[in-house]
């Protein structure tokens, strides 16, 4: 038994490190570089830049609570722009209601958002953010209406809303 055991823990201890090689370093440089150059900012100017808890989901690719932000309940006309960089991403009439308690849209505005893969949860999801500054805004998942199917999930914090 002992003997079976560490020999599973020599195999996975290896394998571990080697998926730690791959994937750390792609998912430290999608979420801090930006596309345009002006919009490389250093974590202290990102800093003095952003409230604290916007640079927590913008650039360290945090979440907020559900149902914590008030744009979840955002139903005017209007357009989400980016927190960081103030580059319009979401029109307000591809917003729908989840009832995930974050903001979601079927649609962002074409070449607004990137996407990457992660691995936080361990099972990877698709990661999307800003194109222009790199800020991190949700993940987008397969399960959202018609005529796209969908859900762009986003935390609030990451974006204003500028009503029409
Ligand atoms: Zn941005």
């Amino acid at each position: 038994m002992n003997q079976f055991l560490s020999r599973r823990t020599f195999i996975l201890i290896p394998t571990m490190s080697i998926l730690k090689t791959f994937f750390k370093p792609m998912q430290v440089l999608a979420s801090s570089l930006a596309s345009k150059e002006e919009w490389n900012l250093s974590k202290e100017e990102w800093k003095s830049r952003l409230r604290p808890e916007s640079y927590y989901i913008l650039r360290e690719e945090g979440t907020e609570r559900a149902f914590s932000s008030e744009l979840n309940n955002e139903k005017r006309k209007g357009v989400f722009h980016c927190a960081g960089c103030d580059l319009p991403l979401f029109l307000s009439d591809k917003k729908f209601d989840s009832g995930t308690g974050w903001p979601s849209f079927w649609a962002p505005i074409q070449g607004s958002v990137a996407t990457k893969v992660d691995f936080k949860l361990i099972v990877p999801r698709t990661e999307y953010h800003c194109s222009r500054c790199g800020g991190h805004q949700g993940h987008v998942f397969n399960d959202g209406p018609l005529p796209t199917g969908k859900r762009y999930c986003n935390n609030g914090l990451a974006l204003r809303f500028v009503p029409e």
